[in-house]
């Protein structure tokens, strides 16, 4: 795919204007408080935008405007061959918009912009394509009752559908979820993330631009604890989806259970096993795989392979590796269309991330790469890559969730050892193992209580599967026609043939 230069960028950067009010019934608007958030790039540390900071009233706005659109039907009662229409001019509107839309992404939330060109926004417009081409191919049932009754099994949206989205990939997490709730006739209040908003409204943008009507997609950036607060606990919203943290799922667990029991689904984080073992023939090349999956995004991806557990027969050789591929995500200008790693979220998660690399010296690890900050002059969140060697499992760097470009490498005995290590974890999002063994590919990957397993290979991905975790990694999934099931309700309808009263 051809690119920009970085120069060319860095001009398109001068001029981009951004859309920072939120996006309430089709109409763009302040918050009612008039309250904002700074937007800061980093990058460079650039202030992008002040940000509309929607608090309660802001929110139930929002809800009421997308509770109105969905009872008068302007969405929810068209065909799905309409919806489908629509939905796939909007998946073309953000496929010409790649480059600003790219360009917003990687300011706002500094990953590199090929990255962002080629996965956010391809994948973003793959997803509402995927959704809008399956609606009008998804069939309702009838029962196998006796034949005096007829039992139709429908699908019905929701109603209002609300989704709390992070900052790591922010339009692609807002897609899985407002592709599948919109494609089935919801009516959506989206709350991006406060590190990473302005994609989301320019979505909003074009989404109106696409014919979606007024109403039924609305954006309400804010703050988590007050918006997010305040969908979480609203009367009116029928079925909240977020995407984020386990401490924060937990809370909109709570919030459900205060308020209105609304349906939760919860996409969290993980502290993903890639198990190593000698019987893979092409060691070296497990570890270059490994080494790209956990530095890719700066490591702040929830199936980040992040525990590499490894037969202690290969350790050496394997650890040289990944050093060695380490050398290729040095970071650099997000801009700049050769760089592979780019810069944190923000200062706060940078101070976080780092923070570990006392906790894994403490512990007794070696830090055999890495540790340290980088492009300090540049004004901007940039961590080298690092490798923490020789750590067990009761390690804080292998029990917590990083989030950043940070490997811990756990030696074990053998396969069993490494199944029971891998296990040994609240999470269960995404596992590997590598090895020529069939048997031992079966069983370990029969073993490990997780949603997502590849067998020597990592982070293959497609719209068409399941996305999500076991244990405290979530509840239920994206992506794949199983999401389809979180936005609407089945019901039943009885209906008697014969006339008769009996
Ligand atoms: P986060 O939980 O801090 O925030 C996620 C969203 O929740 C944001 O929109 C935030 O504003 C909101 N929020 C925060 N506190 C809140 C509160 N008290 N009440 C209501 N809303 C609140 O997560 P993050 O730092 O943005 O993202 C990183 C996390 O997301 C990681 O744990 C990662 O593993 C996870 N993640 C999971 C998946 C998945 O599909 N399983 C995908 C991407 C990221």
């Amino acid at each position: 795919m051809e690119l920009p230069s970085a120069q060319e960028w860095r001009q398109r950067a001068e001029t981009l204007r951004f859309r920072s009010q939120a996006l309430i019934n089709g109409q763009f608007v302040d918050a009612a408080s008039g309250k904002t958030f700074a937007a800061v790039s980093p990058t460079d540390g650039r202030h992008l935008a002040d940000v509309a900071s929607c608090g309660e009233e802001d929110i139930n706005r929002a809800v009421a405007s997308a509770r109105a659109a969905f009872e008068d039907k302007r969405w929810s009662s068209r065909s799905p061959t309409e919806r489908k229409k629509v939905l796939q001019q909007f998946a073309r509107l953000i496929t010409k918009h790649r480059d600003e839309l790219a360009l917003i992404e990687t300011l706002d939330m500094g990953k590199p912009i090929a990255d962002s060109t080629s996965v956010d926004v391809r994948a973003t417009a793959d997803c509402f394509d995927w959704y809008a081409e399956a609606i009008d191919k998804i069939y309702d049932e009838i029962a196998p009752t006796d034949d005096q009754n007829l039992a139709l099994i429908t699908r019905e949206p929701l109603g209002v559908v609300a989704a709390v989205v992070p900052w790591n990939f922010p339009m692609l997490m807002a897609a899985w979820k407002v592709a599948p709730a919109l494609a089935t006739g919801n009516s959506v209040v989206l709350k991006p993330a406060e590190q990473s908003s302005l994609s989301a409204l320019r979505l909003g943008e074009l989404a109106l631009e696409a014919g979606i009507p007024e109403g039924v997609f609305n954006v309400t950036p804010g703050i988590g604890p007050e918006a997010g607060r305040a969908l979480g606990l609203h009367m009116d919203v029928d079925g909240l989806f977020f995407t984020g943290s386990t401490q924060v799922g937990k809370f909109f667990m709570e919030y459900a259970a205060k308020s209105n029991l609304k349906k939760i689904g919860l996409e969290l984080g993980g502290k993903s096993p890639n198990i190593l073992l000698s019987s893979y023939r092409d060691v070296e090349g497990a570890a270059k795989t490994s080494a790209n999956s956990i530095f890719f995004n700066q490591g702040q991806m929830c199936t980040a392979p992040s525990r590499l557990i490894v037969e202690k027969s290969i350790q050496d050789r394997v650890v040289q590796t990944i050093v060695e591929t380490a050398a290729e995500y040095v970071p650099g200008d997000p801009l700049d269309p050769a760089t592979r790693m780019g810069a944190l979220v923000d200062e706060r998660h940078t101070a976080r991330v780092l923070s570990f690399v006392d906790a894994a010296k403490e512990d007794g690890a070696t830090i055999a790469l890495g540790g340290d900050r980088a492009r300090e002059d540049s004004g901007g969140c940039y961590v080298n890559p690092t490798v923490f060697d020789n750590v067990t499992n009761s390690m804080t760097v292998a029990r917590e969730e990083i989030f950043g470009p940070m490997l811990s490498v756990i030696p074990v005995e053998d396969a069993d050892e490494a199944v029971r290590t891998a296990n040994d974890t609240c999470y269960g999002l995404a596992a590997a193992v590598w090895t020529d063994d069939l048997n031992v590919a079966h069983k370990v990957s029969k073993g490990i209580r997780a949603g997502l397993v590849y067998v020597n290979c990592y982070d293959c991905d497609d719209i068409t599967v399941p996305f999500g975790g076991f244990k405290q990694s979530g509840i239920g999934r994206d992506k794949s026609l199983h999401a389809i099931d979180k936005y609407t309700e089945l019901k039943t309808t009885w209906i008697r043939l014969n006339g008769s009263a009996d």
